[in-house]
């Protein structure tokens, strides 16, 4: 993404009609490779993902940042309550399970987010990441309390350090 190219808006593209083009100051930046307005860099960080036979097209929040996992940076796949296939990109180190829901930081802010696992379409690629922290032992209720108390505020003790290296991963 370049410098200013905050200043454009989503649309779609005006010669092949393609969602998910980019227009600012008058020109338009499309992932279409066969179109005239095609943009490789634009490609890389805009096309949408296909799934089996699903187009997912990738969200944009609006926001900026510069939450970067690197390696780490995994796509979920989501099908939204409207029917939209979309995907985010997110740390899937900091993936957690939470019965119905797994929720995990995403790009480009590090914002945590919750998505409905009924929802997810590539669950199971999530959860054999071999990065994935779903591999991770759970902290037992009595144990998440010490360690959210402690976390909430700034304190610690000789048991919160074992939980802490007990669970390395635990926010
Ligand atoms: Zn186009």
């Amino acid at each position: 993404m370049g410098l200013f190219d905050f200043l454009g808006k989503k649309c779609d593209c005006p010669i092949c009609g393609r969602p998910n083009a980019w227009e600012a100051r008058g020109k338009v930046k499309c992932w279409n490779k066969e179109c005239p307005n095609y943009d490789a860099a634009y490609r890389r960080e805009h096309a949408p993902v296909d799934v089996g036979s699903e187009a997912f097209e990738k969200v944009d929040s609006g926001w900026s940042g510069k939450f970067d996992p690197g390696e780490f940076r995994v796509k979920v796949m989501y099908r939204t309550a409207q029917g939209e296939n979309r995907y985010y990109e997110g740390d899937v180190r900091t993936i957690r399970d939470v019965r119905a829901h797994i929720s995990m930081r995403i790009l480009p802010t590090g914002r945590r987010v919750a998505f409905d696992k009924s929802r997810v379409k590539n669950l199971e690629e999530l959860k054999s990441h071999p990065a994935s922290s779903f591999h991770d032992p759970k902290p037992t209720a009595a144990e998440s309390k010490v360690l959210r108390a402690h976390s909430r505020r700034g304190t610690t003790s000789p048991l919160f350090e074992t939980l802490r290296q007990k669970y390395p991963n635990y926010e």
